[in-house]
């Protein structure tokens, strides 16, 4: 099974003003509150996507961006500093279709789901 293999611009972000604007409320679009290690924004795919960013690695989709940032990920970090250390990167983004339609498992299952050792050997009953 092919994976769908993209190269996207990514950005990262904090919860402060300066990033989310003068009306941030501290929680993300979908309602949650934003977890560095777990949280991403995009526009182009439903909450609860999870995503593998090259370099970062797995991440869900949990808040959105501007419109006119519409094909970007966002990377959501606590600190505003680590955020704009970041910066504007343009690389590979692979949404795994296990992950795609994992929907809102937990972090936890996903990577106990995924071990690469196991990949392409382990037989399900
Ligand atoms: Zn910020």
């Amino acid at each position: 099974m092919t994976n769908l293999l993209t190269t996207a611009v990514r950005t990262a972000y904090c919860a402060c003003s300066a990033c989310c604007g003068p009306r941030a409320s501290g929680l993300t679009a979908s309602g949650v509150r934003p977890v560095e290690g777990r949280t991403v924004a995009a526009n182009h795919l439903p909450f609860g996507t999870w995503v593998r960013i090259q370099g970062i690695g797995l991440r869900r989709v949990e808040d959105r961006l501007a419109k006119r940032y519409t094909g970007r990920f966002d990377v959501y970090f606590k600190s505003h500093a680590a955020a704009k250390r970041f910066g504007l990167q343009v690389r590979s983004v692979t949404l795994d279709r296990e992950i795609l339609f994992a929907g809102t498992a937990s972090a936890q299952d996903i990577k106990s789901d995924f071990r690469p050792s196991r990949r392409g050997t382990s037989k399900k009953p």
